[in-house]
């Protein structure tokens, strides 16, 4: 069954024009025609049984039927990660989604080579990673910044657990109350980053193992674990 994302209101009898991208995906990859079934979210009331009512070059209109599975929320866990070089980058934001992560905030630290973020791609990104992997929400993203002003907006009542290698900090285990993880750059953090760091008295230092994991190793790793049943 395809899953689409749609920004627009759903519910019974609703006409949802689809991107031009989700029309040439259906008529043009999956080769769906008018009167086929797919499945639509919002993010907000469900998901629903659609079809497809119009097909044609570059456009699809989707009508909403029946809800199949009521809205339901997702863990309060978020993650603040180093920005890595693009495709990896690509690739924690893709395996957060589908790992539950409900807020993503990219920064740049000390050692982080990476001097933008195009938030459009990794919204579309965690878009496509919500669709296939049967989540009903598309987690918020911040905008990257510097992790010292990252840090100062970070409420006090939530736990930052940081990953950090090569220390002795305490094994990362199941969290309860709101939660975040950092994850470091390529390169781990610097000496800044660790100032700013031990300032803050919502952080609490973990460690992944005895192995120096690559980032986006560490941040899939970091994630279940902070999610694993007690
Ligand atoms: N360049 C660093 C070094 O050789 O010491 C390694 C950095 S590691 C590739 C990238 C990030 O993954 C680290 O900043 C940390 O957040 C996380 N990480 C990797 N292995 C870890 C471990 N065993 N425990 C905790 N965090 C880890």
């Amino acid at each position: 069954m395809i899953r689409l994302y749609v920004d627009a209101p759903l519910a019974a009898g609703t006409a949802i024009e689809a991107t031009e991208g989700q029309a040439h995906y259906l008529g043009g990859v999956m080769r769906r025609a008018v009167g086929d079934s797919v499945h639509l979210f919002n993010g907000r009331e469900g998901e629903w049984l659609g079809r497809i009512a119009h097909l044609s070059r570059g456009k699809a209109t989707l009508a909403a039927e029946n809800l199949v599975r009521p809205q339901s929320g997702d863990a309060d866990l978020w993650l603040m990660f180093a920005v890595l070089k693009r495709d990896t980058t690509d690739l924690v934001v893709q395996k957060a989604t589908e790992l539950g992560v409900a807020t993503l905030l990219p920064v740049f630290t000390e050692r982080t080579n990476a001097g933008r973020v195009n938030l459009d791609r990794l919204r579309a990104i965690a878009i496509e990673a919500a669709e296939q992997s049967e989540r009903l929400t598309i987690p918020e993203f911040r905008p990257a910044r510097q992790l010292h002003d990252g840090l100062a907006d970070w409420p006090a009542d939530r736990a930052l657990f940081v990953a950090l290698e090569r220390v002795d900090a305490q094994p990362l285990t199941p969290g309860s109350g709101p939660a975040g993880l950092l994850i470091g750059p390529e390169g781990g953090f610097g000496p800044r980053d660790h100032m700013a760091l031990d300032r803050c008295r919502f952080v609490r230092p973990v460690s992944l193992g005895p192995r120096i994991l690559r980032a986006e190793t560490a941040a899939i790793v970091g994630l279940a674990l902070l999610q694993a049943p007690g």
